[in-house]
């Protein structure tokens, strides 16, 4: 069966996002809530010597979701949000090829109704990794009571005390974000949603995460290709060493085809690669590119 996707005008790309980001300062992404604590997501990691070890993690689900409502509440042209525009949200999506956000990150209408019929438009870009390099278990504290309690005042007995959990600063998360037989104009909102969502990441407050850099380089490498011929900068969960991750990531990012590279942007046939400072100025181009030629149009 065909996919049913539309012909693109030009060629279509893969197109991976490697980096390292780290926790600013204290992030909560919620997991699950136990009696008046909420905890944060944690996953379980095998050390080599078999030991388990439990780990903070930023997880990719969540990190695609602040994604997308960073493209739905993007500002236009005209004053309107673009999810407005397109009337897409979330849970209910537009699920239209033609929006820009369903485009790449998918849609789903669940039931048909008088406008909609009903859809499930699989995405073209997934996201991975989130595991925690330093094994720092969370932080309990302690922060004001549900001001539903304050509100009913007597009324609701005595007031109790809220506990949540929160990833420790300083946390490096190895993050990757895959794109399918995209084109470079459907690229354009997710390099714009992905270093636009950095202040974002998080739920309540405080939020944001900032690309690691290693001697002043930015840890991120973004590559444009149809045949992967350069080394993937994943890291293995099990590494809990931050130095040792930066280098690694560093090391992977100067191998193509097998071999160490001196510049920060490689081409050879049908792979192209940017790293570093290269790879953020070539993401931002794409970002701007979404700006002016989608959002600022009325
Ligand atoms: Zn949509």
């Amino acid at each position: 069966m065909a996919t049913g996707l539309k012909k693109a005008d030009g060629q279509r790309w893969h197109f991976d996002i490697y980096a390292l980001l780290e926790g600013a300062q204290e992030l909560y992404f919620g997991h699950e809530v136990q009696v008046n604590v909420n905890l944060v997501e944690l996953v379980k990691v095998r050390r080599p010597n078999g030991e388990e070890v439990e780990k903070c993690y930023l997880s990719p689900t969540k990190r695609r979701g602040v994604e997308r409502r960073t493209l739905l509440w993007a500002p236009t042209g005209d004053g309107q949000l673009l999810g407005d525009r397109w009337n897409c949200g979330i849970p209910k999506t537009c699920a239209k090829q033609e929006c820009p956000v369903c485009n790449v990150y998918g849609g789903l209408i669940t039931k048909d109704e008088k406008d909609r019929k009903r859809t499930t438009f699989i995405g073209r870009l997934t996201h991975g990794g989130g595991v925690a390099i330093q094994a720092q278990a969370p932080e309990e504290k302690q922060r004001a009571m549900h001001p539903s309690d304050i509100r009913r005042g007597g009324d609701s007995g005595e007031p109790t005390p809220f506990r949540r959990q929160y990833n420790q600063p300083g946390l490096l998360y190895p993050v990757y974000n895959h794109c399918l037989s995209v084109t470079d104009g459907e690229f354009q909102p997710v390099a714009y949603a992905f270093q636009d969502s950095l202040a974002r990441i998080g739920a309540g407050n405080p939020k944001g995460v900032r690309i690691s850099s290693h001697d002043g380089t930015p840890l991120l490498v973004f590559d444009r290709y149809l045949v992967p011929k350069g080394e993937r900068p994943i890291l293995s969960p099990s590494l809990e060493d931050s130095e040792k991750a930066c280098e690694e990531f560093l090391r992977a990012a100067r191998h193509v085809e097998g071999k160490e590279r001196q510049t920060s942007h490689i081409s050879t046939d049908n792979f192209e690669r940017w790293s570093g400072q290269e790879a953020l100025n070539k993401l931002a181009e794409f970002a701007d590119s979404f700006v002016n030629e989608v959002l600022k149009k009325s």
